[in-house]
């Protein structure tokens, strides 16, 4: 049974229609990551899930129960806000033991201490716990306002944005720290992001949002292997795909080869893509960045392009290539190419994806 369940949940705002028509599940002890860009609708979902919004319209199931009549404090969630509310004149030792002196745990004081020490272990903070949060940095303060949702090892944990504050090192350490604590708890997490690696690292599945609607529900390699359409391709990987609009010759004569002509180039196709072609005469044609094999020999099938700008990383190349009308983004691993040289482009073609002109949806999903 899912813990959690939304149906067709509708939020407004007078006339903003922050969420329209959400449905989705998370089930018992599941790590379920919302992505969405900023404006999609994600914090108001949550807000709806803790009892701190009204819906308008729509149902929230908890552990099989209409939410509607539960008030927040008997939900059994907690959640972490992106921005942090602590008590200033606590010290994190007491901000953090504050939930569980509250009637409704009562534990006794070795209890509070005990845990008190292995949430501070957690999230690297045991230094802290005498000060109070004006003598913290923002990442300190978002780690206590962590750890106060933490130590009460709630039912169901809700977390906005949660890293969102924290220097990239820390933000990736406590990513790990944070999956393997829903492990060995067996907690139950809706997790809230607009990072796309931070929701793939995390995410047992994910739900992908966009203004206020579902794009797609599914595991990490099902969304990024098979995007729903180009929204949710768009919105996972760095560089972002690169989507090119292309015309399709010979899909109903099958004697000649299928070939994508587009303002890149002319693409050969693999046969496999015959029977998602018939009958159409355009297509988007969407390539990741670390498809792109760059050749050095001018001569040879692929398209012709020139270098436009260059990134080396040391590990790793990030380059941006005109060909004909268009500018390509590719990833790779050789660095030996000077702006404005020119190079040819090869693909890795099982890779390739084709979503539909008008709709954006994956033809093969
Ligand atoms: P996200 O967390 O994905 O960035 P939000 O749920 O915060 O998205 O917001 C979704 C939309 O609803 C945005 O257009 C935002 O401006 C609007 N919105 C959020 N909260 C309010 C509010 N209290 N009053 C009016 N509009 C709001
Ligand atoms: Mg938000």
């Amino acid at each position: 049974m899912p813990t959690l369940e939304l149906r067709e949940v509708f939020k407004k705002y007078g006339t903003v229609e922050a969420v329209r028509g959400i449905s989705l599940e998370c089930r018992d002890r599941e790590f379920l990551v919302i992505l969405g860009p900023s404006g999609a609708g994600k914090t108001s979902t949550l807000k709806m899930i803790a009892g701190l919004e009204p819906l308008s319209g729509g149902e929230i199931r908890i552990d099989g129960r209409c939410a509607d009549a539960l008030p927040p404090k008997d939900r059994d969630v907690a959640m972490v806000f992106e921005t942090y509310a602590l008590y200033p004149h606590l010290t994190v030792c007491q901000n953090l033991a504050f939930p569980l002196r509250s009637p409704a745990f009562r534990l006794p004081e070795e209890q509070i201490e005990a845990r008190v020490r292995e949430t501070a272990r957690i999230l690297q903070m045991e230094s802290l716990l005498h000060r109070r949060p004006a003598e913290l940095s923002g990442g300190q303060k978002q780690r206590v306002s962590l750890g106060r949702a933490l130590i009460r090892c709630p039912g169901l944990l809700l977390m906005d944005e949660p890293l969102s504050h924290l220097d990239a090192h820390l933000r990736h350490r406590m990513r790990r720290e944070l999956k393997r604590m829903q492990a060995a708890r067996q907690s139950t997490v809706v997790y809230v992001t607009h990072d796309y690696l931070e929701a793939l690292a995390l995410a047992d599945r994910l739900v992908i949002l966009d203004r206020g609607r579902v794009r797609q529900t599914g595991t990490p390699s099902e969304v990024y292997h098979s995007p729903a359409d180009t929204s949710v391709a768009l919105l996972l990987g760095h560089p972002r795909i690169n989507l090119l609009s292309a015309r399709i010759r010979n899909c109903d004569t099958d004697s000649d080869r299928l070939v994508l002509e587009s303002e890149a180039g002319i693409l050969p196709l693999p046969e496999e893509f015959r029977p998602l072609l018939q009958g159409r005469t355009e297509v988007v044609l969407g390539i990741r960045p670390h498809h792109i094999r760059l050749e050095e020999e001018a001569s040879g099938h692929g398209w012709q392009g020139r270098v436009y700008a260059h990134e080396n990383l040391g590990y790793r190349n990030l380059l941006e290539i005109e060909a004909g009308s268009c500018r390509l983004d590719v990833r790779c691993r050789e660095s030996n190419f000077a702006v404005g040289s020119d190079t040819r482009l090869t693909f890795a073609e099982s890779r390739l994806l084709l979503f539909d002109k008008n709709t954006g949806k994956n033809l093969k999903a």
